[in-house]
């Protein structure tokens, strides 16, 4: 054998669980690593959060934090995603200015000329907070499928639907054990489960992920072409119950307004498919759109969907990346909160980095790890 030759390592075989944005961004760039990547995904994929998220991209928003590196970088993955994937068309990927607004039954109307003319109702006018270089947005259900796409037909990603039950780690790898007394076996897993990482028995005692339900609706208005790209951050002030609400709206170019908020700690429920919304929750997110805006009020638009989604969240509101203490070739990824949309892609190319080499270095990985939770 030629001395310059080196043996030929064969692909390492690593299990991804969950099928959000968070489990395919990580098998998407493990698999375009050189990985034979299998997903497993117990419903549908970006059936949870995923698919129902405002999808909001801020470059700026998580600055001066321990977050900002890992926002600004994958702030520019998304943009240069959506040019290889084409995601203006397959998947509404699409810069925007954003406005913070006060409103409220008692708030009386100012035209200012930063509000866009569709935003005439009872609105004191707020400020700038994005432009279209800093704020961009998704449809988040068709990003994460369009990705799991190619990364099936590019790079051989293999889908199997179940329910991961346990995890095995052994000498030689893991073992993923299936609903129905399946197995996958890998060099590595990584649980990407959202707020169901609790769930598995190895994980509870490691750190808490825990869940908090944000309602959303989608409105589509008879006079579509009069909503501009302005995504609204609004302050709703009732009059009658305690304190301010913040829903958040956002027009898409399919000129649907999607409008989301606020946020309320809850139970897990089982799967993702016991998640459903309450009526006084969507009610307030459909009143407060016709006091935004004349155009959304009840007589102007259809309802196209009325929704809940659970964010998975963590105790120091950091997402939680890296291998599981004591569960070598274990990693978890999970707990992205608010912002799981725009962590996606930075937070599976790192993750690929971490599982395939050993570290990450497209972001710092570090304080994420799960053992800050080791006491
Ligand atoms: C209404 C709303 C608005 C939001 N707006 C924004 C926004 O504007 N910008 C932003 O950046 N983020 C936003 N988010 C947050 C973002 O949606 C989440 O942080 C992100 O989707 C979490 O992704 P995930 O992959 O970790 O979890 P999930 O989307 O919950 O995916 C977890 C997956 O794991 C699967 N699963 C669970 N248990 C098992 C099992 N045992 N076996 C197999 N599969 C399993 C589930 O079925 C699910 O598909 C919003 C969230 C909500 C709810």
């Amino acid at each position: 054998m030629d001395d310059n030759l080196q043996p030929h390592e064969p692909p390492k075989q690593v299990v991804v669980c969950g099928g959000g944005i968070i489990g395919v961004c990580t098998a998407y760039f493990l698999a375009k690593k050189g990985a034979r990547v299998t997903l497993i995904e117990r419903s549908s994929i970006a059936c949870a959060a995923s698919g129902k998220a405002g999808a909001f991209l801020a470059l700026h928003m998580c600055d001066d934090g321990p977050m900002s590196s890992l926002a600004r970088t994958s702030f520019s993955l998304h943009s240069s995603l959506a040019k290889e994937l084409e995601g203006s068309v397959s998947y509404g990927y699409r810069p925007l200015t954003t406005l913070s607004i006060s409103v409220g039954e008692s708030v009386l109307p100012s035209r200012s000329p930063i509000l866009p003319p569709w935003v005439d109702g009872r609105v004191k006018t707020g400020e700038i907070i994005g432009t279209t270089e800093t704020t961009a947005q998704i449809d988040p259900r068709l990003f994460t499928r369009v990705l799991l796409a190619k990364a099936v037909t590019e790079y051989g990603v293999e889908v199997v639907t179940g329910k991961v039950e346990g995890v095995v780690v052994e000498e030689e790898g893991v073992v993923v054990k299936v609903d129905g007394g399946g197995v996958v076996g890998g060099d590595a897993v990584v649980l990407a489960l959202g707020p169901w990482t609790n769930k598995l028995p190895e994980l509870c005692s490691k750190f808490r992920v825990h869940g908090k339900k944000v309602h959303c609706v989608v409105l589509e208005p008879k006079d579509g072409d009069a909503i501009t790209p302005h995504a609204l951050f609004a302050t709703y002030y009732p009059t009658q119950e305690p304190g301010p609400i913040d829903p958040d709206f956002f027009p898409r170019p399919t000129r649907d307004v999607y409008i989301c908020g606020p946020s309320v700690e809850v139970e897990i429920p089982d799967g993702p498919e016991s998640v459903s919304p309450d009526p006084e929750s969507i009610q307030m997110l459909e009143r407060v759109a016709g006091i935004v805006s004349s155009y959304l009020e009840k007589e102007n638009v259809s309802v196209k969907s009325e929704e809940a989604g659970i964010m998975p969240c963590t105790d120091d509101d950091m997402p939680i990346m890296g291998e599981v203490l004591g569960m070598k070739g274990c990693y978890v990824a999970s707990g992205h909160g608010y912002w799981g949309i725009l962590f996606g892609p930075a937070s599976g190319a790192a993750m690929a980095e971490l599982v395939l080499d050993g570290r990450a270095t497209i972001v710092d990985l570090h304080r994420f790890s799960p053992t800050r939770f080791v006491v």
